[in-house]
């Protein structure tokens, strides 16, 4: 079938790309409507890895999506033929300690969507553990299905932050998770919420969304968080950048009794204030991808308690997605999520 493949590093083709699925009894094969371009699809075609995943073969890139059930296999109970869906990308081996322990998502062996070897699902249909699968009300459309993906991870983080309802919050970083974390945030039960970035036009994205924006060109996050707290500092700070610098520094704005939430990806080690963490008795806790918050996010898509439409600003057909990843890899200001539609 033809698929958006990476080829190598810096080299994308749309072509037929030979690729062969069965459906299993516990699957259910899918028509492919919408699929969002992550930074880690970007990240492998302009550098060719991420830590330890290294693009040796061509793959096909993708994994944040939703479509519509074509086929079911004969032990799928939950979903028929026409529901529309959106789904989790990874696929852990549901016997593993991890797995058995409820923490799937660091089972060693999961099998995530163009991660390599593992092909995406940029291409018109694919199979997937109907387990994975998750049905999105009629008035979801796909390309919020489509964002589910990201704000999984958003979700995983306020969640793992352990929000009581009045605290506050700052976000470092206003890209895509940067954004669906502030939002999960608030969703959550955040009564502020503050997101710092370099970027103007990011900042006034996050203005217009109603979050406090700071410009950190401007000084530090502290020095606009402590003043509004009467010096107290707020109560989760997240991390979002994958930036050195921001990691470390995420103490400095911290509440005393605060917690930390590592989201960023960081391939070196990085510094970390352990003094400032240990005056405030800081609770730092670090993410990875997200568990069982697939049917929380759409919930909370369906109900409006989040609105991730005005994230998606721009969309490109399946015919042009090689264009699709050349445009969104030069980070256009004012663009948030990118997607394609098939
Ligand atoms: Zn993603």
């Amino acid at each position: 079938m033809r698929a958006l493949v990476l080829e190598k590093v810096g080299q994308l083709s749309l072509r037929e790309f030979p690729i062969e699925e069965r459906l299993g009894p516990r699957d259910v094969r899918i028509d492919l409507k919408v699929v969002g371009i992550c930074g880690s699809d970007l990240h492998y075609y302009t550098h060719g890895r991420i830590g330890p995943f290294v693009v040796e073969a061509p793959m096909i890139l993708g994994h944040e999506a939703a479509g519509v059930v074509t086929e079911v296999g004969a032990e799928v109970a939950h979903l028929v033929v026409g529901d529309r869906v959106c789904m989790e990308p990874g696929i852990p081996d549901q016997t593993s300690r991890a797995a058995r322990q409820g923490m799937y998502n660091v089972d060693p062996a999961v099998r995530f969507w163009a991660t390599p070897p593992v092909h995406g699902i940029l291409r018109p249909s694919c199979t997937h553990p109907a387990d994975y699968c998750f049905k999105l009300p009629q008035d979801v459309s796909f390309a919020e299905g489509a964002m589910v993906e990201p704000l999984a991870v958003g979700v995983h983080a306020a969640t793992k932050a352990r929000i009581r309802p009045g605290d506050t919050a700052l976000v470092l970083g206003a890209g895509p998770i940067g954004l669906l974390t502030a939002m999960a945030a608030r969703a959550g039960g955040c009564a502020r919420v503050w997101v710092a970035d370099l970027d103007a036009a990011k900042l006034e994205i996050a203005r217009g969304l109603g979050f406090d924006p700071i410009d950190v060109g401007q000084g530090t996050p502290a020095e606009t968080i402590l003043p509004a707290t009467e010096g107290w500092g707020c109560d989760v700070v997240y991390e979002a950048t994958g930036s050195p610098k921001a990691a470390a520094g995420v103490f400095a704005p911290l509440a005393p009794g605060g917690c930390v939430v590592m989201i960023g990806g960081q391939s070196e080690p990085v510094p970390y204030d352990a003094g400032a963490a240990m005056v405030r008795e800081a609770r730092v806790e670090n993410i990875f991808r997200y568990a069982h918050v697939f049917p929380r996010c759409v919930a909370m898509i369906a109900s409006g308690a989040i609105d991730v439409k005005p994230l998606i600003t721009r969309t490109f057909a399946f015919e042009d997605s090689v264009e699709a990843f050349e445009v969104a890899a030069s980070a256009p200001k004012g663009d948030v999520k990118m997607q394609i539609a098939f």
